[in-house]
């Protein structure tokens, strides 16, 4: 017996459901679509990096013998919400409620890729952290920072 809910999403409309598919212990994720009736092979497939409460990846499944589809959207390997989407008007609102965060994603991704690999040439660069500062990245606020620093030790004196 599945503990599993699901989802049905129909032309924009959320229902909670129980898990359109039987888990049964040691199935293959193959042998568990089949049994629920579902193609074997992803339709189609979407990735993200999965941070916070974004999803790493969303597949779609086809019914065999209707035009209905299941979405399974991953937000780690054990995390999985499984989605009804009884009709292709139905698939085709999903994608588009999703596609923005997985193009989100996609740029978080990259950015953060950009980020590292930045403050890496960065540190190689100066010697320090890109948060610090040095005469060379920064002459007017290193001035500034050797003035306070002056007037500090003045006034203890
Ligand atoms: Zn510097």
């Amino acid at each position: 017996m599945s503990e599993n809910r699901g989802w049905m999403y129909k032309r924009g409309t959320w229902e909670e459901i129980e898990d359109p598919l039987v888990w049964e212990d040691g199935d293959a994720f193959e042998t568990v679509l089949d049994r629920g009736g579902y193609e074997k092979q992803a339709d189609a497939g979407f990735s993200g990096t999965g941070t916070g409460s974004l999803p790493s990846d969303i597949e779609v499944y086809k019914k065999k013998d209707d035009s209905s589809y299941l979405a399974f959207v991953c937000y780690n390997s054990s995390d999985i919400e499984n989605i009804v989407l009884p009709d292709y008007p139905s698939l085709l609102m999903f994608l588009r409620e999703f596609a923005p965060f997985l193009t989100l994603e996609s740029i978080l991704f990259e950015l953060q890729e950009l980020r590292t690999m930045g403050e890496k040439a960065f540190q190689a660069w100066h010697g320090h952290d890109c948060a610090m500062m040095c005469h060379f990245c920064d002459p007017v606020g290193w001035e500034r920072e050797k003035q306070r620093k002056r007037e500090q030790a003045e006034k203890k004196q």
